[in-house]
């Protein structure tokens, strides 16, 4: 009865129709390895007529510019107090030459977050410091896109300042910053939040900030923390939230949307006591990893046509393992990853080229450098495929 009722499901998806609440949850439900088998089949089907069998990755490098921060979020193994040992806050001179290796290494994306630091104000205020990051690195180098700081570090400087979500969007957007890393969504579920990251913004909080910036031209991404204390149902609930999100955007006409949905299973190896201790375990179950991969590329649709794993959480063979179960991008070089491998993240903290393109051939598939938005970068010559990357939603 159960395999029925999850054959139907997969046919209305592989059909191109969305699925309902409750038939995600019961996706999730199963356990029984033909029935998971059916649904991985099901999501590689839908990657490979979405966007094809060309997988993806960028060159870029990560800038956690501070680890301070005002807030103590329960997952947080990253932030420090300003006086607490391992606290940093990088200066301009520092932050340039970590921009011009990633350069010199080809880097076409600067991924910048970092904690809310009470101190990052210039005359008081804090949109400025943000601005003066923004411009220290476009001033030298124009042609780097920027993907910079999450929902709530927009919340933070809109409160710090006294001003609207939009003002400050529409600032950092006008220095420089290209797109907006969907991150601090967690589980966009305010029970779980609460638990979870309690003074963080709260999930109402983060769709407006995310659907403002669509709305001012600022693409995003969309992730999910998973593995942790939330249910199938609050699983299911955050894909619904991004699914109807991406579709006022298209729906609307809004010049930008969400680019990509990144899984972020839940480390929780240096978390603080408390949550490790209810949560159970240190690093993430790989097969509850790769269902909820493929649920959310059968759940999200033609809505959202690019998935990634999270090397960084899962490892490299974990990641690559994920390409069979509804991803076709398989992230970026980074250079350098914090706050995760804080966290106790075995993944490690960079990546070559060379490795990920390896990783991406072992399965069979051509690989192609992308930009941040997902346009191919210098195609590479000696690709047996000359497969073009797609672009941010093929539905359109
Ligand atoms: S997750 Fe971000 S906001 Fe929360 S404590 Fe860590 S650095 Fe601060």
């Amino acid at each position: 009865m159960k395999n029925n009722t999850v054959d139907a499901i997969i046919e209305r998806a592989l059909s191109g129709n969305d699925i309902s609440f409750a038939e995600g949850v019961e996706l999730l439900k199963q356990t029984e390895p033909q029935v998971i088998a059916k649904i991985r089949a099901a999501a590689d089907a839908l990657r490979q007529k979405q966007v094809g069998e060309t997988v993806t990755y960028v060159i870029n490098r990560n800038i956690n510019f501070t680890n301070i921060c005002e807030q103590h979020c329960s997952f947080c193994a990253f932030r420090r107090d300003e006086n607490q040992e391992g606290a940093y806050w990088l200066d301009w001179r520092q932050i340039l030459e970590k921009t011009t290796d990633a350069v010199q290494r080809k880097a076409t994306e600067i991924c910048m977050q970092g904690g809310l630091n009470p101190k990052a104000k210039i005359n008081g205020k804090c949109l400025p410091y943000y601005l003066k990051l923004v411009e220290t690195i476009k001033q030298e180098f124009p042609q780097l896109h920027l993907h910079a700081f999450s929902p709530q570090e927009i919340e933070f400087i809109a409160r710090s300042d006294g001003l609207k979500y939009a003002e400050v969007i529409k600032a950092l957007r006008d220095a420089g910053v290209g797109s907006i890393p969907g991150t601090a969504a967690e589980i966009l579920d305010d029970k779980v939040r609460q638990i979870l990251c309690p003074e963080k913004i709260d999930t109402a909080t983060w769709l407006e900030i995310v659907s403002t910036a669509h709305k001012l031209g600022l693409h995003t991404t969309s992730t999910m923390l998973s593995g942790h204390i939330e249910t199938p149902e609050q699983q299911i609930g955050h894909l619904e939230k991004l699914r109807s999100l991406q579709k006022t955007a298209i729906n609307q006409e809004y010049p930008a949307r969400i680019t990509e949905f990144i899984l972020l299973p839940f480390v929780g190896q240096q978390a603080p006591k408390p949550l490790r201790r209810r949560v159970g375990r240190d690093q993430p179950v790989l097969s509850d990893a790769l269902l909820l991969t493929a649920v959310a590329r059968i759940y999200l649709g033609k809505w959202i046509p690019n998935h990634q794993p999270s090397w960084v959480k899962l490892g490299l063979a974990g990641a690559t393992e994920a390409l069979n179960w509804g991803c076709n991008d398989i992230g970026g070089t980074l250079m350098e990853e914090h706050i995760t491998t804080m966290a106790g993240a075995i993944g490690g903290t960079a990546m070559e080229v060379e490795t990920l393109q390896a990783a991406i051939a072992s399965l069979g598939r051509p690989y192609q450098q992308r930009d941040t938005l997902y346009q191919p970068v210098s195609p590479k010559q000696d690709q047996a495929s000359n497969s073009s990357v797609r672009p941010l939603c093929c539905q359109n």
